[in-house]
């Protein structure tokens, strides 16, 4: 198979997938680094309506950055959330709060939640219903890590955490679910997948939702590439059948790299 810039050709059900480009910032940034960017980020993008842009910002940042996106068409979203509405949860943060300043979006599931923060694909699927029950657009990330792909596991890998992630979740509200496939190996390494590599991961992971949902949900779920995206190599991973969009770390965190990000991945659908 040929990997060109001819999605449109390849798939007709994308037309209702729009291009989602986020960024995750992981533990960068104070609330006025977070409100300057969005000054200087924003006109470079703002006649980019091809495109849903979404900033995950540190906890901290949320309020003065969904403040400042009130009036811009940029999406605030946060990296992470408890599942239960309240408790004695230590420096949780539940989707009540999280609703109440305005939030839309959350990841789940991280890489680096998973690895430092001992998540597992149960507190993926808990979060993940949650997220659903709050109105939340949640993000869940999955990706198989070196060893697993060396070892000939990453299509086990991905099935399971989809499945898992899936769980007991009712077709008739999963329509909002996005997923980001984030192979470990290539988060914050600069080490990209392939766009060959990136396209059969993302149909493994569309097929799986077909099967524990509904052929026409995973028709219509967008699914994210993350993994040392940044503006050169952009345009190549989104312009493939089953690549909905990107999710950022290191390369969002400059105005004008996360601007040429977007521009680059429009370029690349169209
Ligand atoms: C991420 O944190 O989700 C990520 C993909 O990071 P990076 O773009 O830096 O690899």
């Amino acid at each position: 198979m040929q990997y060109c810039c001819c999605r449109g050709l390849w798939n007709t059900d994308n037309n209702m997938r729009k291009l989602l480009i986020a960024a995750n910032w992981k533990m960068y940034k104070t609330p006025n680094e977070s409100t300057a960017f969005l000054t200087s980020f924003f006109p470079l993008v703002k006649q980019s309506t091809q495109a849903e842009i979404l900033l995950c910002p540190a906890m901290t940042s949320l309020p003065a950055l969904v403040d400042a996106a009130r009036s811009r068409s940029v999406f605030v979203g946060a990296q992470n959330m408890h599942w239960k509405n309240e408790g004695a949860f230590t420096g949780e943060t539940s989707p009540v709060m999280l609703t109440a300043l305005g939030v839309t979006h959350v990841l789940i599931g991280h890489s680096e939640r998973r690895q430092y923060f001992a998540e597992t694909d149960t507190t993926v699927n808990l979060k993940l219903k949650a997220a659903l029950a709050h109105s939340l657009i949640p993000i869940v990330c999955v990706g198989e890590k070196l060893e697993e792909r060396e070892a000939n596991l990453t299509n086990n890998v991905l099935e399971l955490q989809v499945s898992i992630a899936l769980e007991r979740i009712d077709p008739a509200i999963a329509a909002p679910i996005v997923f980001a496939y984030e192979p470990v190996w290539a988060i914050g390494t600069g080490r990209t997948a392939t766009p060959e590599i990136a396209q059969e991961a993302h149909k493994i992971i569309r097929n799986q939702i077909a099967q524990s949902l509904t052929p026409a949900l995973a028709a219509s779920t967008r699914i994210l590439y993350g993994g040392s995206v940044k503006p050169d190599n952009a345009k190549s991973l989104c312009c493939l059948e089953d690549i909905d969009g990107a999710l950022v770390g290191g390369a969002s965190l400059e105005p004008k790299s996360f601007a040429e990000i977007v521009h680059n991945a429009i370029a690349g659908q169209s």
